[in-house]
């Protein structure tokens, strides 16, 4: 996959629309386009990264301010307290279909 072909990568560039929630210096945060929950938000690195096997330790500043960050929308979103989940697939075999790392950010069930 080639930057240029990259679905989150053309989002990224404001080729693609999405539902923005965050637009960060390193990370944007949209809304998935086919939600599997209340609240689903997709949370993406500017730098096209395929996917975390292709994470090196450069970018752990990186991955730990995407968790941050998920933390941060979830409270923004009311549904910190609540709780939520967080998820990355990755590859083919663990139902990554767009390969630009990016995290799901699920929540906003009724709680139990
Ligand atoms: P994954 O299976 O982890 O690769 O997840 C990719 C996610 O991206 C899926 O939940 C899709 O619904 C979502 N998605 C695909 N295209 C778009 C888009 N243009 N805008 C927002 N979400 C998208
Ligand atoms: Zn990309």
């Amino acid at each position: 996959m080639i930057e240029k072909d990259c679905m989150f990568c053309r989002i990224i560039r404001g080729e693609q629309p999405a539902d923005f929630v965050h637009r960060g210096e390193r990370i944007v945060a949209f809304k998935d386009i086919r939600p599997s929950a209340p609240v689903h938000i997709l949370l993406v690195p500017r730098k096209h990264i395929r996917s975390v096997n292709e994470l090196t330790p450069e970018d752990a500043p990186l991955a730990a301010e995407m968790i941050l960050l998920a933390h941060a929308l979830a409270e923004k979103t009311g549904i910190a307290s609540s709780g939520y989940k967080l998820l990355f697939n990755v590859e083919r075999g663990g139902g990554q279909f767009v390969f630009h790392l990016h995290l799901h950010l699920f929540g906003g069930w009724r709680p139990q």
